[in-house]
């Protein structure tokens, strides 16, 4: 029996993990859980899996808290993450809320000694070198949740001591693959939330129509497995059946494939180094016929260009990349914008704000706050 405190699970990674649990009874055992607004369903998934504690990332009145679910630890508030993330013994900690929140979560983690599974991208994107250095001194290697990394990782168990060439990491390519350029400058809310082979949050969702998604994920994948970005290609693959792949020195590639179903890779991290059933289809590959793969438009898509700059750049570039888009989705999924406007406020971060440095966790959220002031101050000249 492993217990496991979840960050993040009313998103769609937590609540994918929580069906798990309610798949291996036997198996996991909930320690913490934490939400951020949506609290009917924190209450509802507490009386369910009945943690130790329970936060809310933004505080309610603890008269809101119904009687029956008052048996837990309620913790309320920014903080109440450490709480989960280190105080509360569990023997594995899942980190699934979205954006910068998640880098300090992981590093409270780490500090405490916990095993680390990583859905949150941001943490690797911004603080990369230090959430590395931490798993390291920690001796707990992160145990990827992101199913490209996953699958990564899922190729590289076996592989003995020879490290791989390159990776080739896989894009749906998302709901604009096939747009015109202009047509993507103009989409809409609603068409960017329409993902072809995903159900995920509406932050990701966004994020994988503009690519903004593959250009994060470039940056998590040569934090994770050390290795040089002009060594990790994309290839978008409409089908999402493969999930990503490795190339060894031989020539010889091994590729993961699967279902496009996050709880493969969710079940992997959580009960690593072994595998338990899912609940999800196997894969019907007769069905399937055939698969293709395209090479990634960095015209049409400048966000994997701009992931290949920022890498290069150093410093606090994919921070201020990072930070920057957080806050042009949030616009456009409020409304404010069309969708080309998202690109044109991050590259118009990173040109207002050169580079900045990034040596601890302080300058991290220093150059995330001045990329979200940079957005907000171009923001009005987008409108419309
Ligand atoms: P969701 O938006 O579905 O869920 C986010 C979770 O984080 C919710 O529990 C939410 O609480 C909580 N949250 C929101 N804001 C904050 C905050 N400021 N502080 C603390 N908690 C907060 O996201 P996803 O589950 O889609 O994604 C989670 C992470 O996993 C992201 O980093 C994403 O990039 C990554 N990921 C997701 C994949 C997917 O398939 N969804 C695939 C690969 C990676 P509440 O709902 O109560 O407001
Ligand atoms: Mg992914």
């Amino acid at each position: 029996m492993q217990s496991i405190s979840i960050l993040g699970s009313t998103g769609s990674i937590g609540t994918q993990a929580l069906s798990l649990v309610r798949l291996h009874p036997d198996k996991f055992r909930v320690s913490a859980l934490t939400a951020h607004s949506n609290a009917e369903l924190l209450f509802e998934q507490v009386r369910e899996f009945r943690p130790e504690v329970a936060c809310l990332t933004k505080e309610i009145p603890l008269g809101a808290i119904p009687e029956d679910v008052r048996f837990c630890r309620w913790v309320m508030g920014p903080d109440s993450l450490k709480v989960a993330a280190a105080e509360v013994p569990a023997d594995m900690v899942l980190v699934s809320v979205v954006g910068i929140a998640g880098l300090q979560s992981v590093m409270d983690a780490l500090h405490a000694g916990r095993q680390v599974l990583l859905a949150n991208k941001e943490a690797l994107v911004t603080g990369g070198h230090l959430v590395m250095d931490a798993a390291r001194r920690a001796g707990k290697p992160l145990l990827p949740v992101d199913s490209e990394h996953s699958a990564i990782f899922q190729c590289l168990q076996g592989a003995a001591d020879n490290t791989p060439v390159r990776l080739l990491l896989t894009a749906s390519g998302g709901p604009f693959r096939t747009w015109e350029k202009e047509r993507i400058d103009r989409a809409t809310r609603e068409e960017a939330l329409k993902h072809p082979n995903w159900s995920m949050g509406a932050k990701i969702t966004v994020d994988s129509a503009s690519m903004f998604n593959k250009a994060l994920e470039i940056m998590e994948a040569r934090w994770l497995f050390d290795m040089p970005a002009d060594k990790i290609d994309v290839l978008v693959h409409p089908q999402s059946i493969i999930h990503s792949a490795v190339e060894f020195a031989d020539g010889a590639v091994i590729a993961q494939l699967g279902v496009p179903d996050m709880r493969v890779p969710i079940q992997y991290a959580m009960a690593y180094p072994h595998r338990l059933p899912t609940g999800s289809q196997p894969l019907d590959l007769f069905s399937l016929g055939q698969l293709t793969f395209e090479k990634g438009d960095e015209v049409r898509f400048p966000a994997l260009r701009l992931a290949r700059q920022c890498l290069a750049a150093g410093g606090a570039a994919c921070t201020i990349l990072n930070g920057a888009n957080e806050a042009a989705v949030a616009a456009f999924l409020q409304g404010k914008m069309p969708f080309g406007a998202i690109t044109r406020l991050v590259e118009g971060a990173l040109d207002r704000l050169g580079n900045l440095p990034a040596e601890n966790l302080d300058d991290i959220f220093d150059a995330d706050a001045r990329a979200r002031r940079a957005v907000a101050e171009m923001l009005p000249a987008m409108v419309g």
